[in-house]
């Protein structure tokens, strides 16, 4: 198996992709001001397996159209739907984030929990308004900076990483430049990372290796998630995800 064959494999077993809560995506359905009786068209950008859509059938009444480039991670979702009797809400929709075939004004809602980076926050920002209904609501959660000042290890490892990172001020700067009001602003707090997203993904790495018999391509990827676990426990009060609530102007 190649290495994205490989990621595939550890990741898509996980409930989550990234890290997040259900706790927190339903922060943000509160500091949105969204009405749970209301019927609402709302999309998931990059949703995994669906973690956060699945949370977010479950409190509000929403039409969802759950949007990521893997099947096979939208095939979980679907079952997890179904076994939850969420499936007549939820159509998933195999496309890429950066070329979304919506129509303008059509959601009074987008959502993209730990999926942005991948098109950059700027350019997803401003690529995705125009599917936003006027005074729609934008939910994303983005790699921010907690402080002002950091160590250079981790500055070096984030420049080379996704150089968008930025603290907080400056994402909130970006949203209304771009033409939506923020509304609001939390950050993730570490059990987001640690218990909810990394703890799984340790505990999968045994049954991973044995699967994939053990091989170099497979033990190196598990190497480079441990590192990536280890920088984290670092330096966790230098950064976490940042979650942006802003509605379309
Ligand atoms: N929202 C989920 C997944 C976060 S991981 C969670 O919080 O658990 C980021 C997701 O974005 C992955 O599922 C990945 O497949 C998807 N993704 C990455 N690049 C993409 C692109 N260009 N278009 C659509 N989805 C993409």
């Amino acid at each position: 198996m190649d290495d994205f064959s490989l990621l595939l494999d550890l990741h898509r077993r996980n409930y989550r992709q990234g890290p997040g809560g259900d706790a927190q995506t339903e922060l943000a359905i509160t500091l949105a001001g969204l009405n749970r009786k209301q019927p609402l068209k709302l999309a998931d950008i990059g949703c995994g397996t669906g973690a956060s859509t699945l949370c977010l059938a479950r409190h509000l009444n929403a039409e969802i159209t759950a949007v990521d480039f893997l099947p096979d991670f939208l095939e979980s979702l679907k079952q997890q739907a179904e076994s939850e009797d969420h499936s007549g809400r939820i159509e998933t929709l195999e496309a890429s984030m950066e070329e979304l075939p919506f129509s303008e004004n059509a959601y009074d809602v987008l959502w993209a929990e730990g999926a942005i980076y991948n098109m950059g926050f700027q350019n997803g920002i401003e690529n995705w308004k125009r599917f936003l209904k006027p005074g729609g609501i934008l939910v994303a959660s983005e790699i921010t900076w907690l402080t002002h000042d950091r160590p250079d290890e981790i500055q070096a490892h984030w420049n080379r990483e996704y150089p968008e990172i930025d603290v907080a001020s400056a994402k909130i700067g970006q949203l209304e430049a771009a033409g939506y009001s923020p509304i609001g602003y939390f950050t993730l707090p570490e059990s987001c990372w640690l218990e909810n997203y990394y703890a799984p993904l340790k505990d999968g790495f045994e049954a991973f290796l044995e699967r994939n018999g053990n091989t170099d391509t497979a033990e190196a990827i598990v190497a480079s998630e441990l590192a990536e676990i280890e920088l984290f426990e670092k330096f966790k009060a230098f950064y976490s995800y940042g979650v942006y609530i802003a509605r379309k102007s």
